[in-house]
């Protein structure tokens, strides 16, 4: 354990948060597991309402109190115990340990403070830096991004839309934190843009020796960026791997399912396959397998039991019943013949 806390940034074990209120618990993280390793880029991805955002915030310890609850589980940042920190610990953690950009970038900056006034404003607080100092560390991280420094002293309106992410870039990587979370980063942005801020965010990462958790929904954003994949669904991890192990040893339903409904060039002329169905609801979780409603290979046990967490190597496992009496890697595909060994 301490030989890979060595090597991890960040390590989450068997996490539950719910939000309570008076008419419903709304389960959003079920007992997830997830690991980022120092230096790499994860991506977590799953549809809306897989609680990646959730999981996004426990790490930073702002799930929304008094309804959020942190039921169970333990979050490892750098060393420390998050959930054992006060809110002035956290304080300090949030911008020099961690930091976190968010998808919009309309909300997430202030309309009334110029785009240096904000940046430099971190600086103070979380590095304690004089305002002269931080004004100048603020022209030089726009710089960093790609934003001339002298547009310092004008106002996120002044911005265009692939602009005013990269000042969110400059703001979340200000303090240089050692994790950064980039919660679907580039959404906002149209395709050119968004692989300039993708580009952007890879070179900056390196240059810093950041590690990343990369939250989207969009399994090319994850090949273009990551290096590891975590895949969620209903608040908790379904299969995790290397991003090979994922994009070409997929062993769970729902993330073949996903990479389906992608239109793929090698697939010309067929048509695209949606999952059929929808997320299920927190508030009402499906007994057994949360997918099992929506998933074509279920069976009645997956109906009634939670599928254990099946190992296919030292990187890569499925939560899945279909691999209960399996010890090697096999494809979950229906065209699967076994007479024809295991594909890779
Ligand atoms: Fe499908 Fe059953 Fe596997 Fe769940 S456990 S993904 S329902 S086959």
């Amino acid at each position: 354990m301490e030989e890979l806390t060595n090597k991890t940034i960040l390590e989450i074990e068997n996490l539950h948060v719910h939000f309570v209120s008076k008419v419903e618990t709304v389960k959003a993280i079920n007992g997830l597991d997830l690991v980022v390793h120092k230096g790499k880029t994860l991506g977590l991805v799953g549809e809306t309402g897989a609680g990646k955002t959730t999981t996004a915030l426990a790490v930073l310890n702002m799930v929304a109190k008094p309804q959020g609850k942190v039921i169970a589980g333990k979050i490892t940042l750098d060393g420390e115990d998050i959930l054992s920190k006060t809110e002035d610990q956290m304080e300090s953690i949030r911008g020099n340990t961690v930091s976190m950009i968010f998808q919009d970038p309309m909300t997430s900056l202030n309309p009334v403070m110029t785009v240096g006034d904000q940046i430099a404003e971190v600086l103070q607080i979380h590095k304690k830096l004089s305002k002269a100092d931080a004004a100048r560390e603020a022209k030089k991280m726009l710089e960093t991004v790609g934003i001339p420094g002298t547009r310092s002293g004008e106002y996120p309106h002044q911005f265009s839309g692939g602009m005013k992410q990269r000042v969110l870039i400059a703001l979340g990587l200000a303090c240089t934190p050692k994790l950064l979370i980039a919660d679907e980063p580039t959404t906002a942005l149209d395709v050119t843009i968004q692989a300039q801020v993708l580009e952007l965010m890879k070179d900056l990462k390196n240059q810093m020796d950041m590690s990343m958790l990369m939250i989207t929904h969009d399994l090319g954003i994850v090949a273009e960026v990551c290096d590891d994949v975590a895949v969620m669904y209903a608040g908790t991890i379904i299969e995790s791997g290397t991003l090979e192990d994922i994009f070409d040893r997929k062993r769970h339903p729902y993330t073949e399912g996903l990479f389906n409904s992608l239109p793929d060039v090698s697939r010309r002329g067929q048509s695209l396959k949606p999952i059929g169905g929808q997320m299920p609801n927190p508030a009402d979780l499906p007994q057994g397998c949360a997918f099992h409603p929506r998933c074509e290979y279920a069976t009645e046990k997956c109906s009634r039991e939670e599928p254990p967490m099946h190992r296919f190597s030292e990187t890569h496992c499925a939560k899945c019943w279909l691999y209960e009496h399996t010890d090697e890697c096999m494809l979950v595909s229906k065209d699967y013949d076994p007479s024809q060994g295991v594909q890779e």
